[in-house]
Protein backbone atom coordinates (compact mmCIF):
# COMPACT_ATOMS: atom_id res chain seq x y z
CA UNK A 1 0.00 0.00 0.00
CA UNK A 2 2.57 2.51 0.84
CA UNK A 3 4.30 1.77 -2.55
CA UNK A 4 1.07 2.95 -4.21
CA UNK A 5 0.93 5.89 -2.05
CA UNK A 6 4.40 7.30 -3.27
CA UNK A 7 3.56 6.45 -6.74
CA UNK A 8 0.52 8.59 -6.37
CA UNK A 9 2.25 11.64 -4.62
CA UNK A 10 4.82 11.23 -7.22
CA UNK A 11 2.83 11.41 -9.89
CA UNK A 12 0.38 14.15 -8.65
CA UNK A 13 3.69 16.18 -8.23
CA UNK A 14 5.36 15.89 -10.96
CA UNK A 15 2.00 16.58 -12.67
CA UNK A 16 0.44 19.24 -10.89
CA UNK A 17 2.39 21.77 -12.59
CA UNK A 18 1.76 20.78 -15.91
CA UNK A 19 -2.29 20.15 -15.70
CA UNK A 20 -3.45 20.52 -19.09
CA UNK A 21 -1.17 17.72 -19.68
CA UNK A 22 -2.48 15.46 -16.79
CA UNK A 23 -4.57 13.05 -19.29
CA UNK A 24 -1.34 12.03 -20.88
CA UNK A 25 1.13 11.83 -18.20
CA UNK A 26 4.63 10.24 -18.86
CA UNK A 27 2.64 8.66 -22.03
CA UNK A 28 4.75 10.79 -25.19
CA UNK A 29 3.19 9.26 -28.54
CA UNK A 30 5.39 6.56 -29.14
CA UNK A 31 6.55 6.81 -33.32
CA UNK A 32 6.24 3.91 -35.75
CA UNK A 33 9.37 2.37 -35.74
CA UNK A 34 9.90 -0.82 -38.34
CA UNK A 35 10.68 -4.13 -38.06
CA UNK A 36 13.77 -4.63 -35.83
CA UNK A 37 15.41 -7.54 -33.97
CA UNK A 38 18.81 -8.05 -31.93
CA UNK A 39 22.19 -8.38 -34.38
CA UNK A 40 23.76 -10.84 -32.17
CA UNK A 41 23.53 -14.24 -29.95
CA UNK A 42 25.88 -14.85 -27.61
CA UNK A 43 26.37 -17.86 -25.62
CA UNK A 44 28.83 -20.32 -23.53
CA UNK A 45 30.24 -23.52 -25.05
CA UNK A 46 32.50 -24.76 -22.41
CA UNK A 47 35.23 -21.98 -21.68
CA UNK A 48 34.71 -20.59 -25.34
CA UNK A 49 31.83 -17.81 -26.07
CA UNK A 50 30.71 -18.48 -29.17
CA UNK A 51 28.42 -14.93 -30.49
CA UNK A 52 26.09 -15.76 -33.89
CA UNK A 53 26.27 -11.85 -35.79
CA UNK A 54 23.55 -10.85 -38.38
CA UNK A 55 25.58 -9.03 -40.97
CA UNK A 56 22.64 -8.57 -43.37
CA UNK A 57 19.35 -10.10 -44.29
CA UNK A 58 17.41 -9.17 -47.61
CA UNK A 59 14.36 -10.61 -48.85
CA UNK A 60 14.49 -12.56 -52.66
CA UNK A 61 11.40 -13.19 -54.31
CA UNK A 62 10.52 -16.47 -56.14
CA UNK A 63 12.43 -19.17 -54.12
CA UNK A 64 12.19 -21.79 -56.16
CA UNK A 65 14.57 -19.83 -58.66
CA UNK A 66 17.27 -20.81 -55.79
CA UNK A 67 15.83 -23.76 -54.02
CA UNK A 68 14.19 -26.99 -55.54
CA UNK A 69 15.05 -26.08 -58.81
CA UNK A 70 14.58 -30.00 -59.84
CA UNK A 71 11.11 -30.50 -58.12
CA UNK A 72 8.08 -29.01 -59.78
CA UNK A 73 6.02 -25.87 -58.79
CA UNK A 74 3.38 -28.24 -57.39
CA UNK A 75 5.81 -30.37 -55.21
CA UNK A 76 7.41 -27.12 -54.05
CA UNK A 77 4.12 -25.51 -53.70
CA UNK A 78 3.18 -28.30 -51.76
CA UNK A 79 6.42 -28.70 -49.42
CA UNK A 80 5.88 -24.68 -48.70
CA UNK A 81 1.89 -24.66 -47.95
CA UNK A 82 2.46 -27.62 -45.37
CA UNK A 83 5.24 -25.32 -43.51
CA UNK A 84 3.82 -22.07 -43.81
CA UNK A 85 6.19 -20.81 -46.73
CA UNK A 86 5.47 -18.32 -49.31
CA UNK A 87 6.20 -19.12 -52.53
CA UNK A 88 6.87 -15.64 -54.00
CA UNK A 89 9.91 -14.56 -51.45
CA UNK A 90 11.77 -15.86 -48.69
CA UNK A 91 13.76 -14.26 -46.69
CA UNK A 92 17.65 -14.80 -46.22
CA UNK A 93 20.26 -14.19 -43.45
CA UNK A 94 23.61 -13.62 -43.37
CA UNK A 95 25.04 -14.94 -40.12
CA UNK A 96 29.08 -14.84 -39.48
CA UNK A 97 30.30 -16.62 -35.81
CA UNK A 98 32.74 -14.86 -33.73
CA UNK A 99 34.60 -17.16 -30.78
CA UNK A 100 36.42 -16.20 -28.32
CA UNK A 101 38.63 -19.15 -27.11
CA UNK A 102 40.02 -17.39 -24.55
CA UNK A 103 43.16 -16.96 -26.04
CA UNK A 104 42.23 -16.05 -29.62
CA UNK A 105 39.17 -14.34 -31.24
CA UNK A 106 38.18 -15.94 -34.50
CA UNK A 107 35.88 -14.71 -36.76
CA UNK A 108 34.02 -17.34 -39.35
CA UNK A 109 33.28 -15.17 -42.86
CA UNK A 110 32.64 -11.99 -43.18
CA UNK A 111 28.73 -10.91 -44.40
CA UNK A 112 28.28 -8.96 -47.68
CA UNK A 113 30.25 -6.31 -47.03
CA UNK A 114 32.43 -4.46 -43.79
CA UNK A 115 29.45 -2.54 -42.97
CA UNK A 116 27.31 -5.03 -42.20
CA UNK A 117 29.57 -6.96 -39.95
CA UNK A 118 31.39 -4.17 -38.17
CA UNK A 119 27.85 -3.10 -36.93
CA UNK A 120 27.30 -6.39 -35.92
CA UNK A 121 30.49 -6.69 -34.50
CA UNK A 122 30.26 -3.29 -32.22
CA UNK A 123 26.46 -4.75 -31.10
CA UNK A 124 27.81 -7.71 -29.94
CA UNK A 125 31.03 -5.62 -28.16
CA UNK A 126 33.84 -6.41 -30.15
CA UNK A 127 36.26 -4.24 -32.45
CA UNK A 128 37.08 -4.76 -35.89
CA UNK A 129 41.06 -4.71 -34.68
CA UNK A 130 40.44 -7.43 -31.65
CA UNK A 131 39.93 -10.04 -34.29
CA UNK A 132 42.84 -12.50 -34.68
CA UNK A 133 42.10 -14.89 -37.06
CA UNK A 134 39.54 -14.78 -39.65
CA UNK A 135 37.87 -18.02 -41.02
CA UNK A 136 36.69 -18.27 -44.48
CA UNK A 137 34.24 -21.05 -45.17
CA UNK A 138 34.10 -20.53 -48.77
CA UNK A 139 34.69 -17.75 -51.22
CA UNK A 140 31.26 -16.57 -52.08
CA UNK A 141 30.72 -12.78 -52.43
CA UNK A 142 28.72 -13.17 -49.47
CA UNK A 143 31.16 -14.66 -47.21
CA UNK A 144 34.34 -12.71 -48.46
CA UNK A 145 32.66 -9.43 -48.82
CA UNK A 146 33.08 -8.10 -44.95
CA UNK A 147 37.26 -8.57 -45.56
CA UNK A 148 38.25 -4.95 -46.99
CA UNK A 149 36.25 -1.76 -48.87
CA UNK A 150 37.08 1.80 -49.29
CA UNK A 151 38.99 2.17 -46.20
CA UNK A 152 41.12 -0.67 -47.04
CA UNK A 153 41.32 -4.19 -44.98
CA UNK A 154 38.61 -4.36 -42.23
CA UNK A 155 40.56 -7.18 -39.57
CA UNK A 156 43.77 -4.98 -39.27
CA UNK A 157 45.37 -7.48 -37.01
CA UNK A 158 44.06 -10.44 -38.33
CA UNK A 159 45.60 -13.60 -39.75
CA UNK A 160 43.25 -15.71 -42.38
CA UNK A 161 42.55 -19.42 -42.79
CA UNK A 162 40.87 -21.06 -45.71
CA UNK A 163 40.99 -24.59 -47.16
CA UNK A 164 43.41 -25.57 -49.62
CA UNK A 165 41.33 -26.65 -51.89
CA UNK A 166 38.67 -23.59 -52.13
CA UNK A 167 41.79 -21.32 -52.31
CA UNK A 168 43.05 -23.64 -54.97
CA UNK A 169 39.89 -23.35 -56.94
CA UNK A 170 39.27 -19.77 -57.06
CA UNK A 171 43.31 -19.14 -57.55
CA UNK A 172 42.64 -19.87 -61.38
CA UNK A 173 39.15 -18.61 -61.61
CA UNK A 174 39.80 -15.24 -62.73
CA UNK A 175 36.80 -13.78 -60.15
CA UNK A 176 36.35 -10.49 -59.78
CA UNK A 177 35.50 -11.03 -55.71
CA UNK A 178 38.21 -13.57 -55.22
CA UNK A 179 40.80 -11.27 -57.48
CA UNK A 180 39.50 -7.96 -55.13
CA UNK A 181 38.83 -8.90 -51.60
CA UNK A 182 40.78 -12.37 -51.01
CA UNK A 183 43.98 -12.16 -53.46
CA UNK A 184 45.14 -9.17 -51.78
CA UNK A 185 44.93 -11.51 -48.22
CA UNK A 186 46.92 -14.32 -49.49
CA UNK A 187 50.44 -13.81 -48.27
CA UNK A 188 48.73 -14.26 -44.48
CA UNK A 189 46.63 -16.93 -44.98
CA UNK A 190 47.21 -20.72 -44.05
CA UNK A 191 45.62 -23.30 -46.22
CA UNK A 192 43.44 -26.25 -44.21
CA UNK A 193 43.01 -29.80 -45.18
CA UNK A 194 39.65 -31.29 -43.75
CA UNK A 195 40.37 -32.73 -40.00
CA UNK A 196 42.91 -29.94 -39.54
CA UNK A 197 42.94 -27.29 -36.38
CA UNK A 198 42.34 -23.47 -36.50
CA UNK A 199 42.83 -23.55 -32.89
CA UNK A 200 43.21 -26.12 -30.11
CA UNK A 201 39.45 -26.70 -30.19
CA UNK A 202 38.18 -25.79 -33.42
CA UNK A 203 38.56 -28.33 -36.39
CA UNK A 204 37.73 -28.18 -40.36
CA UNK A 205 35.19 -30.75 -41.69
CA UNK A 206 34.92 -31.54 -45.19
CA UNK A 207 31.61 -30.47 -46.96
CA UNK A 208 32.06 -30.16 -50.82
CA UNK A 209 30.13 -28.78 -53.36
CA UNK A 210 28.77 -25.89 -52.85
CA UNK A 211 31.66 -24.78 -53.37
CA UNK A 212 34.90 -26.80 -54.57
CA UNK A 213 36.75 -26.75 -51.34
CA UNK A 214 33.73 -25.46 -48.96
CA UNK A 215 34.46 -26.34 -44.98
CA UNK A 216 32.46 -26.22 -41.71
CA UNK A 217 33.87 -26.27 -38.61
CA UNK A 218 33.59 -28.38 -35.48
CA UNK A 219 34.11 -26.70 -31.97
CA UNK A 220 34.65 -28.32 -28.57
CA UNK A 221 35.90 -27.16 -25.41
CA UNK A 222 35.45 -28.99 -22.52
CA UNK A 223 33.41 -31.58 -23.82
CA UNK A 224 30.91 -28.85 -25.21
CA UNK A 225 30.42 -29.28 -29.46
CA UNK A 226 29.19 -26.97 -31.71
CA UNK A 227 29.05 -27.70 -35.53
CA UNK A 228 29.12 -24.40 -37.73
CA UNK A 229 27.99 -26.47 -41.09
CA UNK A 230 27.85 -22.68 -43.04
CA UNK A 231 26.53 -23.39 -46.36
CA UNK A 232 25.88 -27.23 -46.58
CA UNK A 233 22.21 -26.41 -46.53
CA UNK A 234 20.37 -22.91 -46.65
CA UNK A 235 17.01 -23.23 -45.94
CA UNK A 236 15.25 -25.37 -42.83
CA UNK A 237 12.89 -26.64 -44.93
CA UNK A 238 13.47 -26.16 -48.95
CA UNK A 239 17.16 -27.53 -48.34
CA UNK A 240 18.06 -29.66 -44.58
CA UNK A 241 14.74 -31.00 -44.86
CA UNK A 242 14.77 -31.83 -48.38
CA UNK A 243 18.91 -32.47 -49.14
CA UNK A 244 18.28 -33.60 -52.54
CA UNK A 245 16.66 -30.61 -53.98
CA UNK A 246 18.73 -28.63 -55.88
CA UNK A 247 20.02 -25.41 -55.23
CA UNK A 248 21.32 -23.25 -57.65
CA UNK A 249 24.20 -21.67 -55.65
CA UNK A 250 25.63 -25.34 -55.11
CA UNK A 251 28.40 -25.93 -58.03
CA UNK A 252 28.49 -29.38 -57.94
CA UNK A 253 24.85 -30.15 -56.91
CA UNK A 254 25.53 -34.30 -56.73
CA UNK A 255 28.39 -33.74 -54.17
CA UNK A 256 26.20 -30.78 -52.25
CA UNK A 257 23.38 -33.48 -51.65
CA UNK A 258 25.97 -36.02 -50.28
CA UNK A 259 27.63 -33.63 -48.19
CA UNK A 260 24.65 -32.57 -46.70
CA UNK A 261 23.73 -35.91 -45.90
CA UNK A 262 26.77 -36.76 -44.76
CA UNK A 263 27.24 -33.86 -41.76
CA UNK A 264 23.47 -33.51 -41.30
CA UNK A 265 23.68 -37.16 -40.30
CA UNK A 266 26.54 -36.94 -37.86
CA UNK A 267 25.18 -33.44 -36.30
CA UNK A 268 21.44 -35.53 -36.19
CA UNK A 269 23.35 -38.99 -34.47
CA UNK A 270 25.52 -37.08 -32.18
CA UNK A 271 22.92 -34.33 -31.20
CA UNK A 272 24.95 -31.69 -30.96
CA UNK A 273 23.95 -27.75 -31.55
CA UNK A 274 24.70 -26.10 -34.91
CA UNK A 275 24.60 -22.64 -36.52
CA UNK A 276 24.01 -22.63 -39.95
CA UNK A 277 25.02 -19.07 -41.89
CA UNK A 278 21.76 -19.10 -43.86
CA UNK A 279 19.39 -20.08 -41.43
CA UNK A 280 16.79 -17.97 -39.68
CA UNK A 281 18.83 -15.57 -37.55
CA UNK A 282 20.06 -15.92 -34.74
CA UNK A 283 21.15 -19.26 -37.21
CA UNK A 284 21.45 -22.03 -34.05
CA UNK A 285 19.94 -25.03 -33.92
CA UNK A 286 19.35 -28.35 -33.42
CA UNK A 287 19.33 -31.26 -36.69
CA UNK A 288 16.88 -33.84 -36.07
CA UNK A 289 16.67 -37.30 -38.86
CA UNK A 290 12.67 -36.71 -40.74
CA UNK A 291 11.59 -38.98 -43.13
CA UNK A 292 13.99 -38.96 -45.90
CA UNK A 293 15.55 -35.79 -44.06
CA UNK A 294 15.96 -33.60 -41.77
CA UNK A 295 14.47 -31.46 -39.55
CA UNK A 296 15.81 -28.01 -38.33
CA UNK A 297 14.89 -27.96 -34.42
CA UNK A 298 15.37 -23.45 -33.49
CA UNK A 299 17.37 -23.50 -30.24
CA UNK A 300 15.14 -22.75 -27.11
CA UNK A 301 17.02 -21.74 -24.57
CA UNK A 302 18.78 -24.71 -24.10
CA UNK A 303 22.13 -22.85 -24.37
CA UNK A 304 21.26 -19.75 -22.33
CA UNK A 305 23.17 -21.47 -19.35
ZN1 LIG B 1 26.36 -18.03 -48.42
Amino acid sequence: MSGLKRRTVLKLSLAAPFVSLSAGVARADAPAMGASFARHRRFTLGGFEVTTLLAGTTSRDTPQGIFGTNVSAEDFAEVSAANFLSTDATQFYFTPVVVNTGAELVLFDTGLNPAGITAALAEAGYTPDQVDIVVLTHMHGDHIGGLSGADGVTFPNARYVTGRAEFDHWDMSGNEGFEGKVRPLADTMTFLDPDQDVATGITSVAAYGHTPGHMGYHLESEGARLMLFADLANHPVWSLAHPDWEVRFDMDKEMAAASRRRVLDMIAADRIPAVGYHMPFPALGFVETAGDGFRWVPEQGQLMG
